[in-house]
């Protein structure tokens, strides 16, 4: 089972992880965007980290709407509404009350986080965009493989975007002159998934 514990483990490892690789995910960005995409994401997760210093939210959906919420008014840039939508669909899809989750529930309720980031911002998978690396993650969830097999998946997701243009966001502007560079979204994506991996049991 997944408990309200480890999802706040999830987090705790996903504020350290955009601490250190704040200025790689700025260098990704700078390549083919704006180069804020790590200052967004630390600015949006340390505002989270606020939060729960204050607030205790009592089950798994309440914690998620909390991320979502503080995500959508923190980060500035495409990628706040985006994750943020994300969180916050995870919260509507698992009962509300629930502390704890089974795997393939969580694996449900990330499904339609990522069908709420495409409602969104309308990116099919190899548009160079986040999607392309949470959506072999999730999947590998779906399949019941472990978090440690799906953050493999999220790399090999990132991977794939290198040769890819862009056909959403920032990077599109770019047309031809987006490829040969790793999607800066689809690199955060890749983090949240190695933290899951860290933050969930393996059984
Ligand atoms: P901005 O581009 O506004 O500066 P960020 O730099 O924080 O925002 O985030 C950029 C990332 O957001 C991209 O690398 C891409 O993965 C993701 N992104 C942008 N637009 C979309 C979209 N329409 N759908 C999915 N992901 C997107
Ligand atoms: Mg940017």
């Amino acid at each position: 089972m997944l408990t309200t514990t480890n999802l706040r483990a999830w987090l705790d490892c996903l504020h350290g992880r955009l601490v250190q690789e704040k200025d790689q995910l700025n260098a990704l960005d700078t390549a083919i965007g704006d180069a804020d995409h790590g200052s967004n994401l630390l600015r949006g997760f340390q505002k989270v980290q606020e939060k729960l210093h204050d607030n205790d939210p009592p089950d798994i959906p309440a914690l998620c709407k909390l991320v979502g919420m503080t995500l959508i008014s923190t980060v500035g840039g495409a990628s706040g509404p985006l994750y943020g939508t994300f969180f916050l669909e995870v919260g509507k899809s698992i009962a509300a009350g629930s502390t704890a989750v089974a795997p393939e529930s969580f694996a449900t309720a990330l499904a339609a986080g990522l069908r709420g980031i495409q409602r969104l911002g309308k990116a099919e998978l190899g548009d160079k965009t986040m999607v392309d690396a949470l959506s072999p993650a999730i999947d590998a969830l779906l399949a019941n493989q472990s978090p440690a097999t799906a953050a493999q998946a999220a790399r090999a997701g990132l991977a794939a975007t290198i040769p890819l243009v862009a056909r959403k966001g920032r990077a599109s502007y770019l047309g031809e002159r987006s490829r040969g560079h790793a999607d800066p979204g689809a690199a955060s994506a890749a983090l949240l998934f190695d933290c899951l991996a860290t933050a969930t049991p393996s059984s």
